[in-house]
């Protein structure tokens, strides 16, 4: 498995309501606090990277999950 399919994994064995929290809740340089959309699952540094656009301004944005 490699480790992008594992980081996919692990975040989608968080809960429903603690992964639409964290997909509601990412920093954008624009607009502040926004939703992410498009995003792709992915690691670093054996963290989980989601990495997608803004929901508001179309922006590339990312967000580690710790
Ligand atoms: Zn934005």
């Amino acid at each position: 498995m490699s480790k992008d399919e594992l980081a996919n994994k692990r975040w989608m064995a968080l809960p429903g309501n603690i992964r639409m929290e964290l997909v509601g809740n990412v920093f954008c340089r624009n607009c502040g606090v926004t939703t992410i959309i498009d995003y792709i699952v992915g690691s670093e540094n054996h963290k989980i990277v989601l990495q997608g656009k803004c929901e508001k301004c179309g922006a590339p944005i990312a967000r580690l999950i710790e």
